[in-house]
């Protein structure tokens, strides 16, 4: 379910994480620390009264000169906010009003973006009204005192947050799977684009994204709504300045970047390309669910052997995509185009999907006792002392272990393998963590670093 954004934007130092703390209190981001996965923001959740929401941190930029970290931060903010619901903007208010809250004030003015104005730092309860009235000039409306590190001030902050918050009924209804249907020049994308618009009602077409010129398009199939991600991606090649040969893999990347599931799309004569497999390592790294779709299907000649040859074929160009279903179809005739949203569902839904933690650990004790961890040459034995899956899109789950190193790639492709027999997500990728014991007292018991000898 996506729960709406709050964007938390302010110049270094403002206290923009130490704010981010207070409003997500204990409730961690989801840090990704696989190689390759770059996350600029991190979401964490949050909740008023019966809102829900998650605040983003546009931060994590610090620049000592004002006129080199603006541009920076009107970047991120700008992706932030484009997606956010409603954004806090916030200032120091021991600092006073500065030239870049000014500048940032001014282009914030200029988004189509609620903006709530928060005053940090004003600690003091009585000074904090003569602190804040000072940003009246930024033209923001109402500037409110908080102070992050004690917490007072957020309650009234939050009261008028959440009057811009849809409320969960409301976030039901929103609710739709983003389809991003991505492939080489001449696979037939266009002609798939345009059989789903034969089978569905168009709800709003075209309709422009999040990303700048994105253009995507909304329909509706047996009370599901789907949003075609950046329509306009497939359907530009059609003009004259684009030859067939132009294939704008980054394009395909930030549609594959925005979607629930990805239709990777083959055109069958040819097979799986070098490029497919560079779209389908993209798909991985982002954690999204996929659907290969072998297109023109009429086109080859079949016998008895064809379609196991073929699969045969899938599966070793595509070996490291194994848990994506594939289907043979053809947008010329229409055969089995069909089924293609019927399977979207199905790997939306498992994108999705939780599994109890009693589940997983059942799943870990069989796995171990067919199979015990590896034992270091000092005669330590790798222990999993429980695992529990800690976000879904896509399914994560942490392993908690005596120690990470005592696990070699071939035990965890074990694991992993266990996880996907037992426990399916057919159609999405999953990822698991294995976090060692000392890392959790670190984290847990910040006094520890004091204890010195
Ligand atoms: P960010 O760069 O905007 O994310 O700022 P941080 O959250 O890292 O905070 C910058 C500094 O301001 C840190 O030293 C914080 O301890 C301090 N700070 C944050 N909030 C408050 C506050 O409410 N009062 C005071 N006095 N200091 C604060
Ligand atoms: P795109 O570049 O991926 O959007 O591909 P198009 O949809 O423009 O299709 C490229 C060419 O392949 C066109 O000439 C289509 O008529 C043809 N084509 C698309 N789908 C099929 C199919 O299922 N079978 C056959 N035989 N040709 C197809």
């Amino acid at each position: 379910m996506p729960l709406p954004i709050v964007a938390i934007i302010g110049r270094p130092n403002v206290g923009k994480s130490t704010f981010v703390n207070r409003l997500a209190g204990d409730k961690q981001a989801i840090v990704h620390d696989e190689p390759g996965i770059t996350r600029d923001r991190t979401y964490r959740p949050a909740f008023w009264q019966d809102r829900e929401f998650q605040v983003v941190d546009t931060g994590g930029l610090v620049f000592d000169d004002d006129t080199e970290f603006l541009p920076l931060i009107r970047e991120q903010a700008l992706t932030a906010l484009t997606e956010a619901s409603v954004a806090i903007f916030l200032v120091d208010g021991q600092m006073g009003v500065t030239a870049a809250d000014r500048e940032i004030a001014n282009w914030l003015r200029l988004q189509n973006v609620p903006v709530l104005l928060a005053v940090n730092k004003c600690d003091n309860p009585e000074m904090a009204l003569a602190q804040a009235a000072e940003f009246w000039e930024l033209g923001l409306g109402e500037p409110y005192a908080v102070s992050a590190i004690h917490g007072s001030g957020t309650g009234d902050l939050l009261d008028e947050l959440i009057t811009y918050l849809p409320s969960m009924d409301e976030i039901e209804v929103v609710e739709e799977i983003k389809v991003a249907i991505v492939g080489r020049p001449n696979v037939g994308k266009s002609s798939l684009l345009n059989a789903f618009l034969g089978e569905t009602r168009a709800i709003v077409s075209p309709i422009s994204g999040t990303t700048r010129d994105a253009i995507d398009t909304v329909v509706e199939r047996n009370g599901n709504t789907y949003r075609l991600i950046d329509t306009a991606g497939i359907r530009r090649k059609k003009n004259v300045d684009y030859g067939a040969e132009f294939f704008s893999i980054n394009r395909a990347f930030k549609a594959i970047r925005r979607a629930d599931v990805v239709l990777l799309v083959l055109d069958a004569l040819d097979g799986v390309t070098d490029q497919d497999q560079k779209l389908a390592d993209r798909i991985i790294e982002e954690g999204r669910a996929a659907v290969v779709v072998v297109n023109k299907w009429d086109a080859i000649e079949k016998d008895s052997y064809t379609i196991y040859e073929y699969k045969k074929h899938l599966q070793n160009r595509f070996y490291f995509l194994a848990w994506a279903e594939a289907i043979f179809v053809s947008a010329l005739t229409g055969k089995r185009v069909k089924n293609i949203l019927d399977i979207v569902d199905t790997a939306a839904e498992e994108h999705r999907r939780r599994v109890s933690t009693a589940v997983i650990n059942e799943v870990i004790q069989e796995a171990v006792t067919w199979h015990t961890p590896p034992t270091s040459r000092q005669g330590r034995q790798g222990k999993i002392y429980y695992g529990t899956q800690v976000s879904t899109q896509p399914p994560t789950i942490a392993l908690f272990v005596n120690d990470p190193k005592r696990f070699s790639d071939n035990y965890r492709r074990y694991i992993e393998s266990q996880f996907r027999q037992q426990l399916g997500f057919m159609g999405t990728p999953i990822r698991i963590f294995w976090r060692g014991k000392k890392a959790r007292d670190l984290e847990h018991s910040p006094n520890r670093a004091t204890k010195v000898k």
